[in-house]
């Protein structure tokens, strides 16, 4: 029987690199630019009712500063969302898409959690805002696809030995399963603790590996969304896909691809 396995990353990688940036301060111009610089593709989780203020970004800047990588949710005011009622909390992601939505050209679709802060009932009403993914405050250490993007928890913060992660996301997979990296934090911690060396060295380490996929947290979801979205003769040969992305996986050990909308033939 032909063995059939989604276990690859665009271009037939095995390896994926994210990074998810929250609050939107001004240092994030110096961190987007940073990862640009290398390469590396980021998600900057931003709140639209702090625009301006402070040294947060304006929403004019928000073109410029993030062309490349992701803008998306973080809610209006950074709330808890849940001490807050149902229609604040729909009504904060919303008005967060309507805003970014205007400032990108382009349909936004995640968040991460204000503190780290969620419940089962919050994730409903995410999921009914328009979110397909929200990202938590839970390290994991692993590398591992979430069972639910709703709860994406990430592997680490930049200051949990992100340079140990990196090295240990290539440690050998005797199941040659997908692994994914995924750092999270706020530029405006390294100003805070003089510590840009920590992302400087991260950055440059983790640029141009053979084998990795550089992508933004709403391209992983699209992206495992179309493996999910195959669809599989009985005797697995023939892989039909109905989605609007090139998927990458393995027959019988052997990496192929099928484009959209086309069928790959044993
Ligand atoms: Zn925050």
């Amino acid at each position: 029987m032909n063995v059939i396995k989604y276990n690859l990353f665009p271009g037939g990688a095995h390896h994926c690199i994210t990074l998810s940036y929250d609050d939107g301060r001004a240092a994030d111009i110096r961190l987007a630019e940073l990862f640009r610089e290398n390469g590396l593709k980021a998600t900057f989780h931003l709140n639209s009712g702090r625009l301006g203020m402070g040294d947060v970004i304006t929403a004019d800047q928000i073109p410029e500063v993030y062309r490349t990588h992701e803008v998306s949710c973080h809610m209006v005011t950074h709330p808890f969302p849940t001490d807050n009622p149902d229609i604040s909390v729909l009504e904060e992601i919303i008005e967060d898409r309507r805003t970014f939505e205007a400032a990108c050209g382009y349909v936004v679709r995640g968040m991460s959690y204000p503190f780290g802060n969620y419940n089962s009932h919050v994730i409903d009403l995410c999921r009914t805002a328009g979110m397909e993914y929200s990202r938590t405050t839970l390290s994991t250490k692993g590398f591992g696809i979430p069972q639910d993007f709703l709860t994406w928890h990430p592997t680490c913060h930049h200051n949990e030995n992100v340079m140990d992660r990196l090295e240990h996301l290539y440690d050998f997979d005797k199941h040659g399963r997908m692994r994914l990296l995924y750092v999270w934090g706020h530029s405006y911690e390294f100003d805070n603790a003089n510590n840009w060396h920590v992302i400087e060295e991260f950055a440059k380490a983790a640029a141009n590996r053979e084998d990795t996929w550089y992508a933004t947290n709403i391209e992983i979801v699209d992206y495992i969304n179309a493996t999910k979205a195959l669809r599989v003769s009985t005797d697995r040969t023939m892989v039909y896909n109905p989605t609007a992305i090139e998927v990458w996986f393995t027959i019988n050990d052997q990496a192929v691809s099928v484009k959209p909308g086309e069928t790959f033939k044993l």
